[in-house]
């Protein structure tokens, strides 16, 4: 019989790096996240290869101090949260301290940062989980993340890649659904050197524009409801502008990004009198409540949510989507009307 043993660190942070870094998007998602829990108002992203080759992801935030650059590889190290309460009432986008640790561990890692009012700038190197002493870097105020050579070390992962195109253009939608959450913040992306995506700081409209078209904006109702302390943001499109596939759909929760069936229910429902059943709905919605009121600690990636009153979030979001096409359905009617 074999023997029970303890798997290394490194091994560890390998097989939690699959469930938290699946493809580069998901690594770009980690590290957009932290400049974002960082206070950056400007991100700029650099990708090679549809980010297989490289992700380099630089802001202008709050910064790493040097001493705290070895622990910010480490697993289950975090700035975010010290304790459940804290956990419960999260308001960042990270807390689960894995995110750098895994990318580190499935890449060759570059950290360097310099946090705001410090005259000078320093950097860590991490190859195959081995840490390289920290040391002196230029770099502005705040931090840049290097990303090489995705799975250079775990082949079998390496296998399950698509080809560039397709990793990048889920690196794009990752880039886009933060984008659309943060209007306030300036954000590039470039691909192969190219500039891909320039986006300035912006109203929410221009933004949304900006990432799912003009047209989009133009053929849009907004949304802004509040009640008993939920409250949704945003824009729905009119039936008329439906898409035939799920790709126009936005839902945040708290900032996050999120599937969530209870939402997609409620939203589909109050559709359900104006739009073709083999048609979907466009949406950007933001929703936001108490965050004791959802748990975001559900999936590694925290894609979904759990809802603590999923009944009355349902009838929110339902009442405020539905209120709003009926209203503007009622308008045309009116308006049809001699
Ligand atoms: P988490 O985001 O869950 O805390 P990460 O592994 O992604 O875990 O990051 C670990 C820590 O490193 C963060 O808690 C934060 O203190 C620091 N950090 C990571 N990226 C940045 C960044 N871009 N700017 C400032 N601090 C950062
Ligand atoms: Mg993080």
């Amino acid at each position: 019989m074999k023997r029970i043993q303890k798997l290394s660190d490194h091994l560890v942070n390998q097989i939690a790096a699959g469930e938290v870094v699946e493809r580069p998007a998901s690594a770009l998602k980690e590290m957009l996240e932290n400049s974002l829990d960082a206070g950056a108002s400007k991100i700029s992203v650099d990708l090679a290869q549809g980010g297989i080759k490289l992700i380099r992801v630089s802001d202008n935030g709050s910064g790493i101090a040097a001493d705290d650059l070895t622990l910010a590889l480490d697993r289950h190290a975090t700035s975010k949260i010290a304790c459940l309460d804290d956990l419960e009432q999260v308001a960042t986008l990270g807390f689960r301290g894995e995110g750098l640790a895994s990318v580190a561990s499935v890449s060759r890692l570059t950290l360097v940062s310099r946090p705001q009012g410090e005259p000078h700038a320093h950097q860590i190197v991490a190859i195959d989980g081995t840490l390289h002493p920290v040391e002196p870097a230029a770099h502005p105020e705040g931090t840049s993340v290097e990303m090489v050579d995705l799975y250079f070390n775990t082949p079998a992962r390496r296998k399950f890649l698509k080809s560039e195109a397709t990793e990048y253009a889920h690196c794009a939608a990752t880039f886009e659904r933060i984008a659309l959450a943060h209007p306030g913040v300036e954000m590039i992306l470039r691909h192969n050197g190219k500039v891909v995506s320039r986006l300035p700081a912006q109203s929410l409209a221009d933004r949304v524009g900006a990432i799912l078209g003009r047209d989009f904006v133009d053929a849009s109702l907004i949304i802004d409801s509040a009640a008993a302390g939920l409250s949704l943001r945003g824009l729905v499109a009119s039936p008329t502008f439906s898409k035939a596939s799920r790709d126009a759909q936005y839902f945040y929760v708290n900032g996050r990004f999120v599937r969530d069936k209870t939402a997609q229910h409620a939203l589909r429902q109050a559709y359900r009198d104006v739009l073709h059943h083999e048609r979907h709905p466009a949406y950007a919605l933001f929703f936001t409540l108490d965050p004791a009121g959802v748990d975001v600690n559900v999936h590694p990636t925290k894609i979904e949510v759990r809802f603590r009153e999923s009944q009355a979030i349902h009838q929110f979001l339902f009442h405020s989507v539905h209120k709003a096409l009926a209203a503007s359905a009622g308008n045309n009617a009116t308006a049809a009307t001699p």
